[in-house]
Order: C-alpha cells, then sequence, then structure tokens
C-alpha cells in the first residue's frame, strides 16, 4: 500500500529525477510564469449535498502549457516551487488572485467559501502570520471564509510546530483544514492536538468507496470526524454512485470531476451563472 508520506515523496522524486534538462525547463517554466504573471489559481466548485448548491471553491495553481512540451501540473511543480524557495512568492500570487476573485463573486451575488493549500515552506515560512494578516488588510477578506488545506501527512510530520502554527492562523480567523485525509494514519488523539475545521478524505478511498474495504475505510473517516464535530469535504467525486454511497454515510460537501474539473476564472464565473448545469 503506499502511504502518504510515499506519494509526497514520489512527487518530489518525480521532479528530481526528471533530469537536468527537464528540471531546468520546469524551472525556467515556472519563473517565466511568475515573472509574466501568468501562473493563476484555477478554482474547481465544492457541492453541498444538503442544498445541492455549490458552496465553496478551491483554488489550484495552473502554469501556461508550453507547445511542443508536456503538460506540468501542479504535483510537479509545487516540490520545485518549493526547493527553488520561489514557493511563497508562488503562494501569495495563487491566494491573492483567488482571495480577489472571492470578492468579486460576492459582488455580484455569489458567496462561496474559498480553499487554497498550504504547502511546507509556506507553513514553516518567518513571514507566515503577517503575509496572511497583510492579505486580510489588502483586500477586507473576511477569514471565515477561507479554509487553509495542509495535508495529514505534513501536519504529522512534525504535529507540535504545525499546531502551533496552526494555533496563530485561527486566531486570525482562518478556517483549517486537513487535505488528503486517510493517507497519513493520525490517531483521533493527535488529530484533537491540532486546531482543525474539516477534513478532505482522500480521494484514493473516495475512488475504492464501491470496494468493501473501501466503504468501511471511509466510514472509519466519517465517524472519526463525526467524534470531533468536523465537516467533511469528499474530493475525487467522479460518478454519481459515489454521490449516493456517500450521501447514505452523511459525507454533506463533495468536490470532483462529476461537478466540475478545476476551471479558470472566467470559466468558473461562466458555469456559476449557469448552476453548474446541475
Ligand atoms: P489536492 O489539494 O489534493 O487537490 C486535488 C487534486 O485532485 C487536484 O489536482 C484536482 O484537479 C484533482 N481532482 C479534482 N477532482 C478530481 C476527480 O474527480 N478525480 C481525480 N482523479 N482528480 C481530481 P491538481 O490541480 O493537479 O493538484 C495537485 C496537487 O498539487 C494538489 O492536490 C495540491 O496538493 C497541490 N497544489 C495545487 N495547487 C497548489 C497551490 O496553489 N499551493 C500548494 N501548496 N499546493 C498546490
Ligand atoms: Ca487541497
Ligand atoms: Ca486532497
Ligand atoms: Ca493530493
Amino acid at each position: 500500500k503506499r502511504n502518504g508520506r510515499f506519494q509526497f515523496l514520489l512527487a518530489q522524486d518525480v521532479a528530481r529525477n526528471s533530469g537536468t534538462a527537464d528540471r531546468m525547463s520546469i524551472r525556467n517554466r515556472l519563473s517565466h510564469a511568475i515573472n509574466n504573471g501568468l501562473i493563476e489559481p484555477y478554482l474547481q466548485p465544492i457541492f453541498d449535498t444538503q442544498t445541492n448548491r455549490v458552496v465553496g471553491m478551491e483554488a489550484l495553481a495552473r502554469i501556461p502549457d508550453v507547445e511542443g512540451l508536456p503538460k506540468v501540473g501542479p504535483d510537479v511543480f509545487i516540490p520545485v516551487a518549493e526547493d527553488l524557495g520561489i514557493i511563497e512568492e508562488l503562494s501569495e500570487v495563487i491566494v491573492t488572485g483567488a482571495v480577489e476573485f472571492q470578492k468579486h463573486l460576492a459582488s455580484v451575488g455569489f458567496d462561496l467559501r474559498l480553499s487554497v493549500n498550504l504547502s511546507r515552506r509556506v507553513l514553516y515560512s518567518d513571514r507566515l502570520i503577517d503575509s496572511f494578516h497583510a492579505l486580510l488588510e489588502k483586500t477586507g477578506a473576511d477569514p471565515k471564509q477561507i479554509c487553509l488545506e495542509i495535508t495529514e501527512t505534513l501536519a504529522m510530520l512534525d504535529i507540535k510546530n504545525a499546531s502551533e502554527r496552526l494555533h496563530e492562523l485561527k486566531k486570525l480567523g482562518f478556517k483549517i483544514a486537513i487535505d488528503d485525509f486517510g493517507t497519513g494514519y493520525s490517531t483521533l488523539g493527535q488529530l484533537y492536538e491540532i486546531p482543525v475545521d474539516e477534513l478532505k478524505i482522500d480521494k484514493l478511498f473516495v475512488r475504492r468507496i464501491h470496494t468493501h474495504e473501501g466503504q468501511r475505510i471511509a466510514e472509519a473517516i466519517v465517524s472519526m470526524a463525526r467524534a470531533l464535530h468536523l465537516e467533511i469535504v469528499a474530493e475525487g467525486v467522479e460518478d454519481l454512485e459515489t454521490v449516493n454511497l456517500l450521501r447514505n454515510m452523511g459525507v454533506r460537501y463533495l468536490q470532483g470531476y462529476l461537478f466540475s474539473s478545476p476551471l479558470n476564472r472566467e470559466q468558473f464565473e461562466a458555469q456559476l451563472r449557469g448552476g453548474f448545469n446541475a
């Protein structure tokens, strides 16, 4: 079985072992994208199964495709950005862009919660609190409407320090989610130690939910979340059978290709106005 840590290392290895030329090209493409304002947040909707409405969106970083070169997604370029020390810059572009977009949507009548991903270096940056404080000042955003996601693996790597950081972010008013939940083997006791509002069930388990074992794992995650009074979001929902199984378990929030893949801001707003064809 692949656990979370293994997957995390795998993503880094893909970036590191893809050879100096590829690595240079990813590096070049990244800095070119950042320097030219071409890196942008895509948004994926989060559905509420109780109201059948889009209630939130997750920001996912994208860099432009280059003709003749393979697509490079954030699974590859985020670890490279971490290694190169440009992740904070990248993260700021994504988070600010997404928060400004959230504000724009609110001004045209759509109040959506926004989820953003925090990488290891960003979580442990000396400037973490200052920069999120500045973000609130600059944008006037409501931190209660912003959820910061960190992976379970990252939370458990150094739970004491992670917890401290998350407490500081909570003091600013942000919501906290544990991402890729189920891949990092945390215990109830550990989860209780960190200030968390939401669990996101990893798509690995969502994909397996129609199997007996997969269903039991999902149920275990749901009861853990219940015991701690946490919201639950299932990611990677691709078919209606999965929607029904999750609904029956009491999972309220769903995200996945069935509803929509991540879209750029213009596409997202257009789909939102059309109700995502719901
Ligand atoms: P994640 O946070 O777990 O994000 C969910 C990933 O699942 C996204 O991949 C999304 O496009 C994909 N996904 C959504 N629905 C489905 C589905 O129904 N089926 C399947 N198979 N996949 C689905 P993406 O956009 O390639 O991002 C990969 C990872 O890169 C993210 O995983 C996150 O860990 C990281 N990432 C993306 N953007 C950022 C960012 O701005 N900052 C940081 N620190 N990490 C980011
Ligand atoms: Ca996430
Ligand atoms: Ca995830
Ligand atoms: Ca992931």
